[in-house]
């Protein structure tokens, strides 16, 4: 099992943000790759527990969940990881750096935020959309080899008329009356610190300071509309049980805002035969006592077709068997091994023919 993201920066789960900024900054320099002892695969631990720990979001949902799997909301690609890289800062060139984690986030972004590039001071969120979480039982040799799942959830979503708007397509547009087509609205509020004057985006004309003049017959000008929507949810190969995979924007609808995420917790169920273990498939054999002490070929069902396997002779009870290249998928092209775990099967009991040759082996010392 991997380390927690806490562990990999030295820190307490009750961290506060500045402890975590201060631990990732000491590590980040001591091990990124261009420094003389740099540790590229550290580095990048480090840095995705930083992106994650450092974004209250990502964090709550870490403590949650464990890391989550950025799964592809309507058919994008399946991880982002290191998107954007950003060029570099303070000389530290991000491009070329490895393939994704699995885990999503922006390198560009945590280091710009680190070095105090400014970032677009928006105060006041836009409207979100409720997350919604399901949970999908999924048989092993499935979570080994990764899937599709279509679910069907009750939801808001977007409506697919008027794509949000609540307007009726093709109908003329005219001011709208709550902010005077001004698209902006401004509210004086009383504060500790006197009168102050803050200034948001109009809802109801999405501040575009014009609204259609005739409702979108679907949704009767709300934007939305409840219903079921089937999504499709890609399961990575070697998920483990109870990891979470996050598809972003497939939560609840909001008009004027954007939508909330959908997150699939995965529930994998027992083989009667395999286990996982990281990237590898462990198995058990027994063979005859026979077959230990002379060799021999056994055809050994694998979760993806017969393997013949060589039991070499004089193996030993509890030794291990290793075949490359037919355990969990880790990439396209790369596979863990299987572990067949042998043990050797006495018989309950012996014929008497069995017997005297037994007492032959006895005097040949066996
Ligand atoms: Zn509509
Ligand atoms: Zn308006």
């Amino acid at each position: 099992m991997q380390k927690s993201y806490y562990d990999l920066l030295g820190i307490e789960k009750s961290a506060s943000p500045d402890e975590i900024k201060k631990a990732f900054r000491v590590m980040a320099h001591k091990f990124h790759p261009d420094k003389k002892g740099g540790d590229e695969k550290r580095f990048k631990e480090v840095s995705e527990a930083y992106a994650v720990l450092s974004d209250d979001k990502k964090r709550a949902e870490y403590d949650a969940y464990g890391r989550v799997f950025s799964g592809a909301g309507g058919g994008g690609g399946a991880s982002s990881a290191y998107g954007g890289g950003g060029g570099s800062t303070e000389g530290w060139d991000f491009n070329g750096f490895g393939q994704g984690t699995g885990v999503e986030f922006d390198l560009g972004e945590i280091f710009s935020d680190f070095f105090g590039n400014t970032r677009a001071g928006g105060t006041s969120r836009p409207a979100r959309g409720r997350d919604i979480s399901i949970d999908v039982e999924l048989p092993f040799t499935e979570s080994i080899f990764g899937t599709e799942r279509r679910v069907l959830i009750a939801k808001t979503s977007t409506c697919k008329t008027c794509h949000g708007s609540g307007a009726k397509p093709g109908s003329p547009l005219s001011t709208c009356k709550t902010c005077n087509g001004k698209g902006k609205i401004r509210e004086n509020r009383r504060s500790i610190f006197g009168s102050v004057q803050t200034v948001r985006a109009c809802e109801d004309c999405r501040g575009s300071g014009q609204v259609a003049s005739e409702s979108c017959a679907h949704c009767r000008g709300a934007g939305v509309v409840r219903g079921q929507e089937e999504v499709v949810v890609r399961i990575p190969a070697g998920i483990e049980n109870g990891e979470v995979i996050r598809l972003n924007a497939m939560g609840e609808a909001v008009k004027g805002g954007s939508s909330g995420d959908l997150y699939v917790k995965v529930h994998v169920g027992k083989h009667p035969f395999f286990r996982k273990e990281s990237s590898n498939l462990v198995m058990d054999l027994t063979v005859k006592l026979s077959s230990a002490l002379l060799g021999d070929e056994y055809t050994v069902k694998a979760l993806d077709g017969e393997i013949i396997v060589k039991i070499p002779q004089g193996i030993r009870h509890g030794e291990i068997l290793r075949v490359r290249e037919r355990g969990v998928p880790v990439s396209q092209h790369e596979r863990g091994d299987l572990l067949i775990k042998i043990s050797i099967g006495l018989p309950n009991k012996l014929s008497k023919e069995a017997k005297k040759l037994v007492e032959e082996l006895k005097k040949e010392g066996i």
